[in-house]
């Protein structure tokens, strides 16, 4: 598993302007509204791996330069609704291939689907509905009416463990698969910040009062665009008190008895696997 300050095993070098000279094979990851054009479709997952997408008679609608993964440029690209994928590809949802894809492309395709998103959601000013231009050397869409520029939009969450000793309190959200318990998690409101955040949350969540609030780590979550900011923090005294709809079971869990938990991917996993070795 990579650490925080790196979310790809192999090194990504994030770029704007894509290198000179004739297209070189490149890693393409092509979006058909949200879905991801995959290579092959079954056994090991990939994307395409080839200078440019109108080999496979694909043209894009639009195309960034992202950067370099392990030395090979990476672009992301919009198609149109109706592309068909070429004969022995497919056009899958990107939530979806989250553990049978690459986890490197899979995170590679969480930033790429989220500029493709951004800039399909930008063609007009927000503000005078001109049509905007890109900014040259940069990843901003500018009004050349009225100079609105436009960066590509985050929405911060914050995600955080509460601990009382040696067990942690899980949930059940209305919004996870069944039978599933997590840490809880909310988005960061205007004017505040990430700890009080933290203490807000879990107040409205589980009427708790908790203490200790610190950083623990950082992922994007590309479902649409959040970037969780992950917190320890413990609750030393308390009822749970569900007053917020949104959690409709939540307990204290020691480390030996964890119910049904996220995936090793995501980072609500890395918070519960650092409570279990700290209690080991
Ligand atoms: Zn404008």
């Amino acid at each position: 598993m990579p650490g925080y300050n790196s979310l790809t095993h192999k090194p990504f070098i994030p770029g704007i302007i894509p290198p000179a000279g004739p297209p070189a094979a490149s890693w393409w990851f092509i979006f058909r509204k949200y879905a991801l054009l995959i290579t092959p479709p079954s056994g090991q997952v990939g994307v395409p791996h080839l200078p440019r997408p109108e080999a496979l008679g694909l043209v894009p609608l639009q195309e960034h330069y992202l950067g370099q993964w392990a030395g090979v440029p990476c672009f992301a690209a919009e198609v149109a609704e109706t592309a068909t994928p070429p004969a022995g590809m497919d056009f899958q949802s990107l939530r979806a291939l989250y553990g049978s894809l690459d986890e490197d492309l899979f995170w590679l395709a969480g930033r790429a689907v989220q500029i493709v998103d951004w800039d399909r959601t930008h063609h007009y000013c927000g503000r005078c509905g001109s049509l905007t231009t890109q900014k040259v050397g940069e990843r901003a869409k500018v009004c050349p009416q009225c100079n609105l520029t436009s960066y590509p939009r985050l929405s911060p969450a914050v995600i955080m463990s509460v601990t009382r000793g040696d067990r942690i309190l899980l949930a059940r959200s209305g919004r996870h698969p069944a039978g599933r318990f997590s840490v809880l998690a909310g988005f960061v409101e205007p004017g505040e910040t990430l700890e009080e955040c933290v203490i807000r949350e879990v107040k409205e969540e589980v009427g708790l009062d908790v203490v200790n609030v610190r950083y623990f780590g950082s992922q994007p979550w590309p479902f649409p665009n959040s970037l969780m900011i992950a917190f320890t923090c413990e609750s030393p005294a308390g009822e749970i008190d569900l007053h917020d709809n949104e959690i409709v079971e939540a307990a204290w869990y020691p480390a030996g008895a964890l119910p049904n938990i996220p995936p090793p991917i995501t980072i609500s996993r890395h918070l519960i696997d650092a409570f279990v070795r700290s209690v080991h």
